[in-house]
């Protein structure tokens, strides 16, 4: 297993991490097989989308605080429960199949790493079969 570490920047934030994910690809001289991406958090998240635009996960992180409001009857007193829902909304965890060396995404694909309360230091961890 790899494990990569972020610094997210903010308190939503939609981290590229592609660059980070085919770098450790490379250095494990992975030229087929399955890059499994997972992060351990019960507050960020995973998603493959465009990554072209960056307005599109703009979009998205917005879309999401009108679907998770931070504010709202939640029970749990560390306060972040909005987190914790977008975080099951989006998954923790994304496949990525590896073709002849190269990650196999499309045209304007990227790998994000999803924040909802930071900014923190994230794990993500890949493990290449
Ligand atoms: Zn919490």
């Amino acid at each position: 297993m790899e494990t990569i570490q972020i610094r997210t920047p903010a308190h939503s934030a939609a981290v590229d991490i592609t660059d980070q994910v085919a770098a450790r690809m490379r250095s494990a001289g992975v030229r087929d097989g399955v890059c499994l991406v997972y992060t351990p958090h019960t507050t960020a998240g995973l998603t493959i989308n465009e990554g072209a635009d960056p307005d599109v996960m703009a979009d998205v992180l917005d879309a999401l605080d009108r679907l998770v409001p931070w504010s709202g009857p939640y029970k749990h007193v560390e306060g972040n429960s909005a987190a914790h829902v977008k975080s099951i909304l989006t998954g923790g965890s994304v496949q990525v199949i590896i073709d002849a060396g190269k990650l196999v995404l499309g045209t304007w694909e990227r790998i994000f790493l999803l924040e909802f309360d930071g900014p923190r230091t994230r794990k993500v961890h890949l493990q290449f079969h």
